[in-house]
């Protein structure tokens, strides 16, 4: 029997690899205009790391992590997020040393073992930014609008951005208590995972998916009743400086993120597109946590994107390349003729494609046209003694007399 691929971990075929380029060229164009520079950091970490930062009372750690102990010993970790590992290189090669203020980016594989579905997958993709060392609300602000701007980037309007406070370690006790008294009375009504989060992670109870939990959450305090002066005022100028240059928002009280690391703005890019898949990227602040892995006091804010989820919006948009040119040839004197001529032209840029193995000239021009060739050409003795071909423009069927040169033919190009 063939071997299979294991369940949740997919493989991008060449009919769906454009579509991923598209969308992984946006981010590198946004970012990088916006002054973020890439990091690449290890796809496993010790256990520890992710435990540190997550936080023992998320789903993550409880129940997603694809943990091991490899042959030395060690418990090691699939990465489950990006964030982690990108905070330990920071600390780890102390690119605070120079200037606390740095701008990351990160794209590739997070692995977390849930139930696959729709947008739901064990090994996912996501695209992240951070920036470091900015305690203003400026850098909320930045985050938030190169976030929407790459979706206006790739030419979609859902997703929308939703944001939210989850204050600090100031006023955050303060919020967990009015919360705990208020779902005291309805631990009947909510499932069993939030019966376990009300002693574990009793904020989580806002997130969880479940509808009646859901309707037994409905009439909860808001932790934008709770914020203490500081985060209060922190989230008015992210609103304000959101407003002024018109990024879009709204905000959402109940969202909560599932990592333990994040305070103060939290946010969501929502559709309505994906079921109960409704987060395409999410994100917040996270100021404690370089301190909490060992660094210094610096803080930072960041988010990450679902790659599957950004390509499902994308929906069946064709982003496969298509060659420029394709040579049919009548015998093996002029294919090997056209392969000549096709490095010539590959040199200048121009993408050709040729038969390999003598097929009939209906075959030929059959693959040329599932191709999605722009041009063809056909290659016969004549035209090989001549120098000179017509060149048929294949969405009209015009044809144009060209010299079998590569510096005449590249100019269809151009
Ligand atoms: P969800 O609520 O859907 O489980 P999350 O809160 O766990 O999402 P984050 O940890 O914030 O997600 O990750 C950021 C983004 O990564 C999500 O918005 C989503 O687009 C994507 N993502 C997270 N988990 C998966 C997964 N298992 N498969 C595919 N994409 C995922
Ligand atoms: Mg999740």
């Amino acid at each position: 029997m063939a071997i299979t691929a294991i369940k949740g971990f997919n493989d991008i075929l060449p009919e769906e690899s454009g579509r991923w380029q598209h969308i992984e060229q946006a981010a590198r164009r946004v970012f990088e205009l916006n002054g973020f520079a890439e990091i690449r950091v290890p796809v496993m970490e010790k256990t520890e790391l992710f435990s540190r930062s997550i936080g023992d009372a998320t789903d993550i750690v409880e129940k997603e992590m694809y943990t091991f102990t490899d042959k030395g010993d060690n418990s090691v970790t699939l990465r489950p997020e990006g964030t982690a590992g990108v905070m330990r290189a920071f600390i780890e090669h102390k690119l605070y040393a120079q200037d606390p203020v740095a701008k990351l980016y990160y794209m590739g594989p997070m692995f977390r073992y849930e139930r696959p579905q729709k947008g739901r997958y064990r090994q996912f993709h996501q695209i992240g930014a951070e920036i470091t060392g900015v305690h203003d609300p400026l850098a909320d602000a930045q985050v938030l609008t190169m976030l929407v701007s790459f979706f206006r980037e790739i030419g979609l309007t859902e997703p929308v951005l939703q944001i939210n406070s989850l204050g600090c370690p100031d006023c955050r006790p303060a919020y967990r208590e009015a919360l705990l008294a208020f779902l005291e009375g309805r631990l009947e009504h909510l499932c069993e995972d939030c019966r376990r989060r009300f002693t574990t992670n009793p904020l989580r109870t806002l997130d969880c998916k479940v509808p009646r939990c859901v309707e037994a959450t409905a009439g909860a305090p808001s932790v934008l009743e709770h914020l203490c002066g500081g985060c209060g005022e922190h989230f008015a100028a992210v609103q304000g400086y959101l407003e002024s240059i018109g990024t879009p928002y709204t905000i959402n009280p109940r969202m909560v993120r599932g990592l333990d690391y994040y305070t103060r703005t939290t946010f969501e890019m929502v559709t309505g597109l994906l079921g109960s898949q409704s987060a395409v990227a999410a994100g917040g602040r996270y100021d404690g946590l370089i301190s909490q892995l060992g660094g210094p006091a610096i803080p930072g804010i960041g988010f990450a994107m679902g790659v599957e989820r950004v390509a499902l919006l994308l929906g069946e948009q064709d982003f496969s390349s298509r060659p420029d040119l394709f040579i049919a040839t009548m015998g093996a004197g002029e294919r090997a003729f056209a392969f000549r001529l096709m490095q010539e032209l590959l040199g200048l840029g121009v993408r050709v494609e040729l038969d390999y193995e003598g097929k009939s000239l209906k075959s030929q021009m059959r693959r040329a046209d599932k191709l999605g060739a722009r041009y063809s050409v056909v290659v016969g003795g004549n035209e090989a003694a001549s120098g000179r071909a017509f060149f048929k423009r294949m969405e009209d069927g015009i044809q144009i007399e060209v010299p079998l040169a590569a510096d005449d033919i590249a100019k269809l190009f151009l």
